[in-house]
């Protein structure tokens, strides 16, 4: 018999726990037999002695034995799934989900909503008029097996364990962990079913982890986990020191993505969708290498193969997939501000974190839970790090509800650009991939 204290005792002392005791401290947590303070102590002790790559593995399958696990071993080909750990302006699987389908592989995908300076695939969706993405799980399936492809959120049922756990780790001071953050991400992915997973690891100013060695440790502890639990997974590192793209905000992140799928788009953009696309193709079994998946990717990004699957996609959701054709049909917001530099120079730096603010504070994305959102709302860079601009040149565009909102986005901007008098590079997007043999560097 295992009590809750010896194991917290055990976890502080730096000393591994059994599969078993992991389990009981999960499941009666579930239960409501392992109490708040007990999980919050234990978490606490996580985050100073961390876990060993078994312990993690142990606490990922116990939270995923908490619910349900969807079963899609029915489904032609096999099953893929992509997560990427948040970013600004990170409009990727609106791109990768429709072009790797487009490729022949099923994608069910569960998608999560923006949080914090993050946007989220469901809010972004749900820019275009009509778009549903609540659908049970028999009606996610039967649209996979049609069409290929589905989005929708997650079901209640989806691994409570990390639900209850991740909102103690909210107000406790314990989301910062990599044992946490890498058994939380992986729960989700393994059991909403895929065979194989593409995680993309962001790096920087904008995202969770800021600097690459956190980074790497966190790619490898998810790869492990993906590994022990039989699902083949690869971790792709990109940086997030600049918004990626050019559009910050739903509805334009929607256009954006929409001129990705024509073969358009920024460069940074396509380059991240056909490194992830690439790899999920090769180890979704239908390209023999990683050059051919890319080479399979590219062609489908300009032959309108991947388009014409995003049209399926939102046709099947109810949206109005004319949308595809004609993006004046997404919502436009009414005030547009242009943000002008008064010097000429090289743009040096642009803080992906403080333009994702500016978006939630223009009412892009939300600060908690249930928060309602602007689609229309966000910013529009004209200026890449590297680039030169002249004196009077804009590199933003604020798209605001009312002349009041624009101005205050505008003056939290301010601070986000630096301009250098010297040439500034353009920065290097993939910082490296890791498998289970080890990490490349790009
Ligand atoms: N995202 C998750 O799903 N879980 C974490 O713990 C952190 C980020």
């Amino acid at each position: 018999m295992f009590r809750p204290y010896d194991i917290i005792l055990k976890t502080r002392r730096g000393k591994e726990l059994t599969p078993a005791e992991i389990d009981y401290l999960i499941q009666g947590f579930v239960r409501g037999e392992v109490h708040d303070y007990q999980m919050s102590a234990w978490a606490m002790a996580v985050c100073f002695q961390g876990m060993s790559g078994p312990e993690v593995a142990a606490l990922t399958a116990s939270m995923v034995n908490s619910g349900e696990v969807v079963d899609l071993n029915g489904l032609p080909g096999m099953p893929v799934d992509k997560h990427s750990t948040g970013g600004v302006g990170d409009k990727t699987t609106l791109v990768l989900i429709p072009l790797v389908a487009s490729c022949g592989l099923p994608v069910a995908k569960m998608s999560g909503r923006g949080l914090g300076h993050t946007g989220g695939t469901l809010d972004k969706l749900e820019s275009i008029p009509g778009l549903r993405v609540e659908m049970d799980r028999s009606a996610l399936l039967e649209q996979v097996d049609e069409i290929g492809l589905a989005v929708a959120g997650q079901t209640a049922n989806l691994v409570p364990a990390d639900k209850k756990l991740y909102a103690l780790r909210d107000v406790t001071a314990t989301v910062d962990s990599t044992p946490l953050i890498a058994s939380s991400i992986m729960s989700k992915k393994i059991a909403g079913g895929a065979r194989a997973i593409v995680l993309d690891v962001k790096v920087g100013r904008g995202a969770f982890m800021a600097n690459l060695e956190d980074a790497r440790e966190l790619a490898r502890t998810m790869v492990e986990i993906g590994q022990r639990a039989g699902r083949d997974t690869r971790a792709v590192l990109s940086s997030m020191d600049q918004p990626l793209g050019r559009a910050i905000g739903n509805s334009l992140e929607v256009r954006e993505a929409i001129s990705a799928l024509k073969g358009q788009g920024p460069d940074d953009l396509r380059e991240l969708c056909l490194t992830l696309g690439s790899i999920i193709c090769h180890l979704g079994g239908i390209a023999g290498t990683v050059d051919e998946g890319i080479e399979m990717c590219r062609q489908n990004l300009d032959n309108g193969k991947a388009l014409a699957k995003m049209a399926a996609l939102i046709r099947a959701q109810g949206g109005n997939a004319a949308v595809c054709e004609d993006d004046s049909i997404l919502p436009e917001a009414p005030v547009q501000y242009q943000l002008t530099v008064d010097r000429v120079g090289w743009v040096e730096t642009i803080d992906a974190l403080a333009v994702g603010t500016a978006a939630v504070g223009l009412g892009a994305g939300r600060v908690k839970k249930g928060d309602p959102i602007d689609h229309r709302t966000g910013v529009m860079l004209h200026a890449k790090v590297g680039d030169r601009l002249e004196s009077g040149e804009p590199w933003a565009t604020v798209h605001a509800a009312t002349q009041d909102a624009a101005e205050e986005a505008a003056a939290a901007l301010k601070e986000a650009l630096a301009l250098s008098d010297v040439r500034a590079d353009k920065p290097q997007l993939i910082l490296g991939t890791v498998s289970p043999e080890g990490e490349v560097e790009a």
